[in-house]
């Protein structure tokens, strides 16, 4: 491609991006991978077919996905790959959207919300077959999850959630108190089991997906920042941190939370969460390393084993975004979440080894923003917000695998802009 200004003078509009906090200091996955690979920083001017600005789990699925389809790709991330939201997820993989079916259909109509559902449950199969396919060592683990209901008026929904799944012909289970303290030793009032969940080192597993990209030709770089998007009539000129420039026929934009910064369109609330690790546990007690754990409550606590048989926990969320003050909170809030996990497994022997806070974005109605906003013509966006933050990336490049092809996914509106 000739250089652009030379062709299409005519800037239909420019804009720069902003960086946030992510993580505190040290996210888990981080401290117990290092950094298995990195990436030169972008040196010279390039032209290409897809550039993709992220390389987080979002940006891995995609470049990976397209590569694959044969596009020519060119990844460009900020900071090393893996490093933002990324390194700090706990990494359940749960069909279930953060809003429960029957609350979704009152949202967006009953018909839209079993398609979210139905695209939900296939991306954990979807998952599972992606780690086979590229051979991914990323710890990855189908799970048993149980979604907890401690009091009565949440226990009356979960029924009303439970006959809605099973309508869809989902795994989906109803436990009430008994069954839920003979199976799984636990005290709520009543509890939705699946067989359909999993869990995975994320970090891990978007490195794997990156090295799966460039083998199959995809362009990686990495501390190497998109400063403007320079939209013009035939391409997207962007323009780094060092002043080099990629003129792009597309560009996917998964830049994850800090997204948000590039758009008028207020699509995500941020937040800030906490989670912990404890050491390797030899014996867990009445827990399995195979189970799942959240529970319909404010504020919220999760837990689930990682591949090495730690107990990891996160929750307590905080509605602001501030990482000096969600730093500084992250000691209460391990007290808490130790407390929680404590009522929840009495009698099992544990300490906390490790924790970390990081920031959360998510959406009034639970989905994510996949596809083209009309503030950016040329540019894909794939933000995968919410507690299924991953299973939406997996949802996004099969969305945007169609998009980049001129073809509409059948559920691409679910998840567009301006909705
Ligand atoms: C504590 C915690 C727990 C979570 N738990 C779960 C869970 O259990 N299940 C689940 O599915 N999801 C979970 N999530 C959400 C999930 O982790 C995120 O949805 C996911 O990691 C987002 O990945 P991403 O690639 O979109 O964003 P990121 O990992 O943040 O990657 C975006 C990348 O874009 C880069 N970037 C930004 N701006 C630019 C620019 N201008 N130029 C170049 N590069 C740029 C950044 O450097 C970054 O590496 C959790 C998140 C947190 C923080």
């Amino acid at each position: 491609m000739p250089p652009a200004t030379l062709i299409f003078p005519a800037i239909h509009f420019l804009k720069t991006a902003s960086m946030l906090d992510l993580t505190s200091p040290h996210p888990y996955w981080f401290v117990k991978n290092g950094l298995p690979h990195s990436y030169p920083p972008l040196a010279n001017d390039r032209t290409c077919e897809v550039a993709i600005v992220g390389g987080g789990i979002t940006g891995a699925m995609i470049a990976q996905r397209l590569a694959e389809s044969g596009f020519a790709v060119l990844l460009l991330d900020a900071r090393d790959v893996a490093l933002g939201s990324t390194s700090a997820s706990t990494a359940l993989l749960q069909y279930e959207i953060d809003v429960m079916l029957v609350d979704m259909a009152d949202q967006i109509g009953e018909e839209s919300a079993r398609r979210a559902y139905e695209l939900s449950y296939r991306s954990i199969d979807e998952l599972e077959a992606l780690v086979q396919r590229t051979g991914a060592d990323c710890g990855f683990r189908k799970k048993t999850s149980l979604y907890m209901a401690s009091d009565r008026k949440k226990a009356k929904r979960l029924a009303e959630e439970f006959r809605a799944r099973r309508s869809l012909g989902f795994d989906v289970r109803y436990l009430d108190h008994d069954r839920l303290r003979d199976e799984f030793h636990l005290e709520g009032v009543s509890a939705l089991v699946t067989g359909h969940a999993a869990s995975v080192d994320p970090y891990r597993f978007c490195h794997a997906l990156l090295q799966d990209a460039r083998r199959l030709g995809a362009e990686i770089h990495d501390r190497t920042k998109v400063v403007e998007f320079d939209v013009r009539a035939d391409h997207v000129r962007l323009v780094t941190n060092r002043g080099v420039t990629v003129a792009a026929q597309q560009v996917v934009i998964a830049s994850g939370y800090e997204a948000q910064s590039l758009l008028r369109e207020k699509v995500v609330d941020l937040d800030s969460t906490y989670a912990l690790v404890s050491q390797p546990l030899e014996d867990l007690g009445p827990w399995d390393v195979d189970w799942m754990f959240w529970e319909a409550k404010e504020p919220y606590l999760y837990l689930r084993c990682t591949d090495d048989r730690r107990l990891l926990a996160g929750g307590e969320d905080d509605a602001f975004h501030d990482a000096d003050r969600r730093d500084a909170k992250l000691p209460e809030k391990v007290k808490r979440l130790e407390e929680h996990v404590r009522r929840l497994i009495p009698g099992l022997e544990w300490e906390t080894e490790f924790s970390w806070a990081g920031t959360f974005g998510t959406t009034r109605d639970g989905l994510a923003y996949i596809g083209s906003s009309p503030e950016y013509p040329r540019c894909q966006f794939a933000l995968g917000f919410g507690g299924n933050g991953i299973t939406f990336s997996m949802m996004a490049s099969e969305i945007l695998d169609h998009a980049l092809r001129g073809r509409t996914h059948p559920a691409a509106h679910l998840f567009r802009f301006g909705r």
